[in-house]
């Protein structure tokens, strides 16, 4: 990887994404704590540390660009257990929104499934695995992917077909429309 010096635009869109995420990536010291606690790392391309260690040295569009930030769980495991207080899960959310903003996603498959995921939530209050399945498979062109295991785990009442019913729905909505007006995706 070739390292060059970060140019203005860069310093300033980093600046601008660590208020955004109410953090700083000064404070990591890179020890690595929070990968060895990322349930998500095997997966990614840059775990957790290394995504820091990219904006650190001002590489911001390669953070962008990197799968890890939507194979990211939200879990933040990563936050509770940084001994510098960097909330790198917000760094992540932040990312995510970013990426979506500059229309800079690379895995449109992990995408397509967040914001599936997400539908979800707004919609019905919590997840619901059917529908997100069948929206996924829809927006990335592959209907019957995964076809073959759906009987089988609703048999075993693994998932359902129709979903789960919680109380104040309605609430959920709001905090969704609440974001949106505050200028989130
Ligand atoms: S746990 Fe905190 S200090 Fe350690 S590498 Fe991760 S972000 Fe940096
Ligand atoms: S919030 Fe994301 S990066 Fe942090 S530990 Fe969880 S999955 Fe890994």
């Amino acid at each position: 990887m070739k390292l060059i010096p970060a140019c203005e635009e860069d310093q300033q869109l980093l600046r601008r994404l660590e208020a955004e995420a109410g953090t700083n990536v000064n404070l990591c010291y890179q020890c690595g704590k929070c990968s060895a606690g990322c349930p998500a790392a095997f997966a990614m391309d840059y775990p957790p540390r290394q995504v820091i260690r990219l904006l650190q040295l001002g590489m911001v569009k390669q953070a962008l660009k990197a799968e890890s930030i939507w194979i990211c769980a939200s879990c933040e495991t990563c936050s509770t257990r940084c001994p510098r207080g960097v909330d790198i899960a917000s760094l992540m959310d932040t990312l995510r929104r970013e990426a979506l903003r500059q229309g800079l996603i690379t895995d449109k498959k992990v995408a397509a499934f967040n914001q599936a995921f997400l539908n979800g939530v707004r919609l019905f209050g919590r997840t619901y695995e059917a529908g997100l399945l069948l929206q996924h498979n829809l927006k990335t062109m592959q209907p019957f992917k995964d076809a073959q295991y759906g009987l089988p785990m609703m048999k075993r009442g693994k998932i359902s077909i129709l979903p789960a019913k919680i109380k104040n729905r309605d609430q959920v909505k709001k905090i969704f429309d609440k974001v949106q007006q505050l200028g989130g995706e």
